[in-house]
């Protein structure tokens, strides 16, 4: 069973990180998420997003069958393999890092907005506090290059993110990768998102 009919087909091959350099990757499983908003509290408090913005968000549905129930799909940016956010960028501002994560260089960042216009997510904003410069979720980039987590996945008392090193997968990390049933949203968007989901059981 997909969650909220958002989430489907397999896992591409990731075009990052062949080299043996680090795959900063999330995984989220849809069965252990209850909805809390936990993450997306601690994302806004950590990234400071203007009034209104959420780098991550929870979009909630519902099931009927086999089971009624609430279904609850955390969102953000899926770190995409092949970004339509980048080549339309006039300046050169948004680009993927060595280890996949795709990021936004606010010196270079004019506000036009052809990313925002881009993404098949609807996972990119602009920041009126910030002259309308282009935010979104870059995994905590400061807090994963100190060796913390991002901060969603350190407010998810469900357990329900995980992150870690695709490259070196260790722990429960590693076993999600190995024994789960790993899908990604929309792929017919055909952008290889590398933010990963163990759907709906
Ligand atoms: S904190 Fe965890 S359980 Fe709560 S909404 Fe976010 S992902 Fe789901
Ligand atoms: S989800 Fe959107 S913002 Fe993120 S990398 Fe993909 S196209 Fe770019």
């Amino acid at each position: 069973m997909l969650g909220a009919g958002v989430i489907g087909g397999n896992i591409p091959s990731l075009a990052h990180g062949e080299d043996g350099s680090p795959q900063p990757t999330m995984i989220i499983d849809l069965n252990r998420c209850t909805g809390c908003q936990s993450c997306v509290v601690a994302c806004k408090s950590y990234n400071k997003t203007a009034t209104g913005q959420f780098n991550t968000r929870i979009i909630q549905g519902e099931q009927s069958s086999p089971l009624a129930r609430a279904t609850f799909v955390p969102v953000q940016c899926n770190q995409c393999s092949a970004p339509p956010c980048i080549p339309v960028c006039p300046n050169d501002a948004t680009f993927k890092l060595g280890n996949g994560i795709v990021v936004t260089d606010w010196d270079l960042c004019t506000a036009s907005g052809e990313c925002i216009r881009a993404c098949p997510y609807d996972a990119r904003a602009s920041d009126p506090n910030y002259q309308d410069r282009v935010d979104k979720c870059d995994f905590c980039l400061d807090r994963i290059e100190q060796g913390m987590a991002p901060a969603c996945v350190e407010a998810c008392s469900a357990g329900a993110r995980l992150f870690g090193d695709r490259a070196r997968p260790d722990g429960e990390f590693a076993d999600y990768l190995r024994h789960s049933p790993l899908a990604v949203r929309n792929p017919e968007q055909e952008t290889g998102p590398t933010l990963l989901y163990v759907p709906l059981s």
